[in-house]
Parts: C-alpha cells; sequence; structure tokens
C-alpha cells in the first residue's frame, strides 16, 4: 500500500477545511503499523482513502499493485471487499442477520457471489480462526463487546484480505477486551496480513512495529 501527496479538504469557501496536507505513506506487505494522532488529526479520512470508500483531491492511492483513482467503480468495490479489510470502532454488524451471515456478507459485492454452502462454510472457518465459531448461527445481540468485534474481524477476514484497516478498533471495548483483540491482530499480522490501525491506545502501539504520527493533516516523521 502506497500514499504520495494525497490531500483531502471538506467544505467551501469560508468553510474550506485542509484535512489532509499532503500525506505520504507507505506499507510493506506483512507490516504492522500504528498512526496516532490526535482527534480531528485526519486519521479516519486517511485510511477511509486508503480503502477506497472516499477518494483524494490530489495524490496517489495505491493498493495491491493498483492505482485507486484509475479504477473503475466495479474494481474499485472488488478490491474493497477482497484486498482490504475493515474494522471500524462501531462493530457496524447487522442486527436482523446471524453472525454468519454478518460474516459473509462481503460475498455479496464479489464480482461472482458465493454461493450458500460457500459462505457458510467460510465463514465458519474466520469465525474459527478469531475464536467464536460457536456462534455461526447466533444472533449478534447475544454477543459481548468483545465477541461482536471477533465478527467484525472474522467479516474483515473472509476475502482473505492482505491488508486490514482498523479505525479505532478498541475504542468501545474495556482495556482486557481491547488488549485481547490487538493479540488477535498480531497473531494474523504473524500469519502475513498487513495491519494499519488508527488508535488512542498505548497498548496498540507498544504492538505496532512501526508507529506514524499525523498531525495537522501531514505525517510527522
Ligand atoms: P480523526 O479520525 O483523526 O479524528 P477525521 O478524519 O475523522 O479525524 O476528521 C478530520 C476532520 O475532517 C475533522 O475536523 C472532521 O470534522 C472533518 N471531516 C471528516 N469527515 C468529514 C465529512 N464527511 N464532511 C465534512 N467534514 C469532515
Ligand atoms: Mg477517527
Amino acid at each position: 500500500m502506497r500514499v504520495s501527496g494525497v490531500r483531502k479538504s471538506y467544505g467551501r469557501g469560508a468553510a474550506r477545511q485542509e484535512v489532509l496536507r499532503g500525506v505520504d505513506l507507505r506499507i510493506d506487505e506483512g507490516e504492522f503499523v500504528a498512526v496516532v494522532g490526535p482527534s480531528g488529526s485526519g486519521k479516519s479520512t486517511l485510511l477511509n482513502l486508503i480503502g477506497g470508500l472516499d477518494q483524494p483531491d490530489a495524490g496517489e492511492v495505491w493498493v495491491g499493485g493498483r492505482d485507486l483513482g484509475a479504477l473503475s467503480d466495479q474494481r474499485l468495490a472488488s478490491l474493497r471487499n477482497g484486498s482490504v479489510g475493515f474494522v471500524f470502532q462501531a462493530f457496524h454488524l447487522l442486527e436482523h442477520l446471524s453472525v454468519g451471515e454478518n460474516v459473509a456478507l462481503p460475498a455479496w459485492f464479489k464480482e461472482a457471489p458465493d454461493s450458500a454452502e460457500r459462505r457458510r462454510a467460510r465463514a465458519l472457518e474466520v469465525l474459527d480462526r478469531v475464536g467464536i465459531g460457536q456462534y455461526l448461527d447466533a444472533s449478534p445481540a447475544h454477543l459481548s463487546g468483545g465477541q461482536r468485534q471477533r465478527v467484525a474481524i472474522a467479516r474483515a477476514l473472509y476475502s482473505g484480505p492482505s491488508l486490514v484497516l482498523a479505525d479505532e478498533p478498541t475504542g468501545n471495548l474495556d482495556t482486557g477486551t481491547g488488549g485481547e483483540v490487538l493479540d488477535l491482530f498480531r497473531d494474523l499480522n504473524e500469519e502475513g496480513v498487513a495491519f494499519l490501525v488508527v488508535t488512542h491506545e498505548a497498548e496498540t502501539t507498544e504492538r505496532a512495529r512501526r508507529v506514524v504520527h499525523i498531525r495537522d493533516g501531514e505525517i510527522e516523521a
């Protein structure tokens, strides 16, 4: 993943706010990088650009050897649901679906959607990987915060991403549970998945091999 000269502002005229002012960042395969910075410094904005959820005003974002700005909407959608996984602070589970169905959501955005059998088998596989395979058919409403975040992580892993983007993934968890989630990230990282984790917390930066500071829309060296 490589970001170069990325700029992003919101609003117009006097209300215009430059959030990112020329950000350069590179994450190699299998790296574990923490991004820290004050609230409002543009961390989520940067993650959304890398994940193709939003587009920069200027600069380039390369993921998996592809320039996101040059991709068609369909290719972008399949990259978003394939090589990149997302984990958010607020879990974002759909309450009317089972745990397994939540995990298999990325299947629906593939160019050739997975069969029902394949979805179930893959959901179980990744739920087992994060330690909660027994909840395949449960409702997310019955799970604790830490278990819900594991469901979200399993969903991020569904398509076998090479990079997981996590935006304050432990922000809604107590310290112990958050630590377990970060340990899981570390284990997955050792299996080759690269992580970019936005965080306020020291626990994350201790586990990261590299810490990147963002301030006033720029990455501090
Ligand atoms: P962080 O994640 O570091 O707290 P964000 O990237 O969420 O920061 O936000 C950076 C700044 O951009 C904030 O001032 C925020 O209010 C503003 N911002 C973020 N997203 C939008 C948006 N969609 N529209 C307008 N302003 C936004
Ligand atoms: Mg944020």
